[in-house]
């Protein structure tokens, strides 16, 4: 448990969550930046960067830079994936069993392009969790699937097979290997999650597999998987133009408020998300 209570908690160590923490730091507002990686895939792996201004480069000269201007103007990263984002007076975000406390949230989890499994949405909390520290103990002895995106998330499916009697390991990369016996790794994706009441089948080019949960391990969750309540249209979160959303407190910015996903715009919304959220404690907060 951590006691310091934030002006600000940003979620996400993309372009957006750092053009927020940034600025909130100009605004002399005290900050938590909180990403499950610093920059992420999405910066480090870009061929070339042809649209950013003044920058010529790949996404390897691009995250350099950033770095080099973190470390100039001070700024700090906090590694955690966020589980969960509660709202309240103040907001509390969620990493394990880390609470972290802040007056105001800018959400800025990026977008998941690879699309999402047919009934993956329908059955969210009814055995489709994207969490598997939050929702593993609950399928001790069951057998579970995983769809797992990257080699990133092999620590997770290790910690599922801790409790699960068999999880079967749906790997959407190559060469997937783990150390449990009870894990199996399939190289497919999915085509479709099954039920009733819960989750009982997940469909893949075999056919049909028994299994009382199927966990999503991958960058970004939809973000009403991590914030109760949130409003979205599709897998984007819903904003005004000053990056508010419907939970008074709650921002968001950058690719997870949906189209164009270019880092210009993910930027310039972190910029608005920060002053908004300034603006929101001196208003709500004084
Ligand atoms: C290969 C590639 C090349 C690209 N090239 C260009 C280009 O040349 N020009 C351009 O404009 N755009 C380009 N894009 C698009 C650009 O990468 C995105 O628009 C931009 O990264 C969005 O920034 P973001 O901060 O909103 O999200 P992201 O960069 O996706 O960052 C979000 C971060 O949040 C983290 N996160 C997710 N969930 C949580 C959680 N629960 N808790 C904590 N952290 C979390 C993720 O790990 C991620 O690092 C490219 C994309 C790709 C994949």
């Amino acid at each position: 448990m951590k006691n310091t209570l934030y002006d600000v908690i940003v979620v996400g160590g993309g372009i957006a969550g750092y053009t927020a923490a940034l600025t909130l730091k100009s605004l002399k507002r005290s900050c938590l930046w909180l990403g499950a990686e610093l920059f992420g895939d999405k910066l480090t792996r870009a061929e070339y960067v042809r649209n950013f201004p003044a920058l010529i480069g790949d996404g390897k000269e691009f995250s350099a830079r950033l770095a080099a201007q973190m470390e100039h103007e001070d700024i700090s990263f906090t590694q955690g994936r966020a589980d969960g984002i509660y709202a309240g007076d103040p907001f509390t975000v969620t990493v394990g069993d880390i609470m972290y406390q802040g007056k105001a949230v800018i959400l800025a989890t990026g977008v998941e392009t690879a699309g999402a499994v047919k009934g993956e949405r329908d059955f969210l909390g009814r055995g489709v969790s994207y969490c598997a520290v939050c929702d593993g103990a609950l399928y001790r002895g069951k057998t579970i699937a995983a769809v797992v995106s990257s080699e990133k998330f092999r620590e997770e499916v290790e910690y599922l097979a801790g409790f699960a009697e068999k999880v079967h390991a749906f790997c959407l990369y190559k060469n997937a290997s783990f150390r449990s016996e009870n894990i199996i790794v399939h190289e497919e994706k999915p085509r479709a999650v099954e039920g009733g009441l819960r989750v009982e089948r997940l469909i893949t080019g075999e056919g049909a597999l028994s299994v009382s949960g199927v966990f999503f391990l991958k960058n970004s969750a939809p973000p009403a998987a991590l914030a109760g309540g949130l409003e979205t249209e599709g897998d984007a979160v819903k904003t005004a133009r000053d990056g508010s959303t419907n939970i008074a407190g709650l921002f968001a910015a950058g690719d997870v408020t949906g189209r164009p996903y270019q880092y210009v715009k993910a930027a310039g919304e972190g910029l608005v998300a920060a002053y908004s959220a300034h603006a929101f404690l001196n208003g709500a907060r004084k």
